[in-house]
């Protein structure tokens, strides 16, 4: 079994902050190398063994505050600045042994997680609690009512997030990305961002990876107790134990998604799913890929949707290696809503892929698209990319005059993802009181060359498929 230690880049590179492997640090260990607020004047000196003043000094921050800033030993032995996001009582421990979940605050919030005391360096600790965390978990707590009594140091949080989702409609079916969170009021958006701070599913099985996970996913409550999901690769049913999936495979007969194969070349499949005809394919998928995306991209009614899951296919079945959905009407003419490949399959070209396959069903449409907004950080750079390539691949073969629209008309890239585009490769000029594209060839060969390879390229040859209609 493939196990991925850390989350890769995409294949356009991304964020400066890619985490080198996962490492026990074998007593490589280096302190951090400059002294931050809270570190005595001493330090250097301080013999190992404890100090009587350290001692106490200990006691005096011990347990950490949620908010609490402090530099914390990562999986490249180094250490960066972190804030305490959450703390629990260990299972064994006393009462002042606890973990932590903390935020690298120079990262992604995709690389939060769970660590121990041992990985803190607490000479670094700030002693000023970010008080405004503070003031938000307090009063979330005494205003939420609750039933049942949770201890003011172990919150449950994921059977809490679950509920809250729920209670203000953020739940799967319902929700909508950032855009729809306007609707919701602004103390409902804090609670439910209060709740789904912490990861709760740490680790999944799919086919033959197992996967660490990089975000909250709302699973029903009682899939919370589990920090490791079995997932069927077919049908995306979801399971607790391996016994359970292990029986499932036996009577489970999809070896591919359901729905139609819209297109085939070589190894590599497209699948078409109605979500309104395959509605538990469709939650299941939303769960799954929760887990990969950032609240910003999150969905509506499955029903609404189309999903197109692209596969690797060999003799045991088709493996999904990641996934585009698209609305089936929509009237800001996006063609692409969420947008994900999975861990294991990232860097091999398949996110450009699934972009340039957004596009040539629009051209089959006969309309121009552009993605749901916000992008994620990875998603934007995937579009900057692939939007650079098709333009400038243009611009280098066309010859004489050419405009904004004949660009979108040839690509249906959307006339404003053009302009914008061309705009941060300052191909736009303002000559003679006329905006005009400027394409020196050398310039172009530069951009096009940082902006990389173009990925598998979609063989349209090979697309057979026609435009969505609503039936009956
Ligand atoms: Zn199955």
């Amino acid at each position: 079994m493939g196990s991925i230690g850390t989350p890769p880049n995409p294949e356009n590179g991304s964020a400066s902050t890619s985490p080198p492997p996962a490492s026990n640090c074998d007593g490589d260990e280096r302190k951090p190398q400059q002294a931050t607020i809270g570190m005595p004047p001493n330090a250097e000196t301080t013999p190992p063994t404890e100090t009587e003043a350290s001692k106490k000094r200990k006691a005096s921050i011990l347990p950490l505050e949620v908010g609490t800033r402090v530099m914390c030993r990562w999986r490249d032995c180094k250490y960066h600045p972190v804030k305490v996001i959450e703390r629990r009582r260990m299972h064994f421990g006393g009462p002042n042994d606890y973990e932590y979940y903390v935020h690298y605050t120079e990262f992604n919030r995709r690389l939060d997680e769970w660590v121990k005391l041992e990985q803190l360096d607490l000479n670094s600790v700030e002693t000023v609690v970010d008080e405004k965390v503070e003031d938000k978990v307090t009063s979330l707590k005494m205003t939420r009512h609750q039933k049942r009594k949770i201890d003011e140091t172990h919150v449950e949080v994921p059977l809490d997030a679950y509920e809250i989702c729920r209670n203000i409609g953020l739940v799967l079916g319902y929700w909508r990305s950032d855009a729809g969170h306007e609707e919701l009021d602004a103390a409902s958006l804090r609670e439910h961002e209060e709740f789904t701070k912490v990861k709760n599913i740490a680790t999944i099985e799919l086919g033959r990876y197992e996967i660490e996970t990089w975000y909250f996913s709302p699973f029903p409550p009682e899939y919370n107790d589990s920090l490791k999901l079995y997932f069927c690769e077919f049908c995306l049913n979801f399971m607790k134990r391996k016994e359970q999936l292990q029986r499932h495979m036996k009577k489970c007969d999809l070896k591919h998604p359901p729905g139609d194969e819209i297109y085939r070349s070589g190894t590599l499949s497209m699948f078409e799913v109605d979500g309104k005809k395959n509605k538990v394919y469709g939650q299941n998928l939303c769960y799954l890929a929760k887990l990969f995306l950032d609240h910003k991209t999150l969905y509506y009614d499955v029903d609404l949707f189309l999903f197109y899951i692209l596969c690797e296919c060999d003799d045991r079945g088709c493996h999904m290696v990641g996934y585009f959905s698209k609305e089936k009407h929509s009237e800001e003419s996006y063609n692409l809503a969420c947008i994900l490949t999975l861990p294991p399959y990232q860097r091999k070209g398949y996110g450009k892929f699934l972009i340039a396959f957004s596009y040539e069903l629009s051209k089959k449409e006969g309309k121009v698209g552009t993605p749901e907004r916000p992008l994620s950080d990875l998603g934007l750079l995937s579009y900057r990319g692939y939007w650079t390539r098709v333009l400038l691949d243009i611009l280098k073969k066309h010859k004489g005059n050419i405009s904004i629209k004949e660009l979108s008309d040839m690509t249906a890239i959307k006339a404003e993802d053009i302009l914008t585009t061309l705009q941060s490769l300052e191909l736009i000029q303002y000559r003679k009181g006329q905006h005009v594209i400027c394409a020196d060839p050398k310039v172009l060969d530069r951009h096009l060359k940082a902006a990389g390879r173009g990925g598998l390229e979609v063989d349209v040859s090979k697309l057979i498929w026609t435009p969505y209609k609503e039936q009956g």
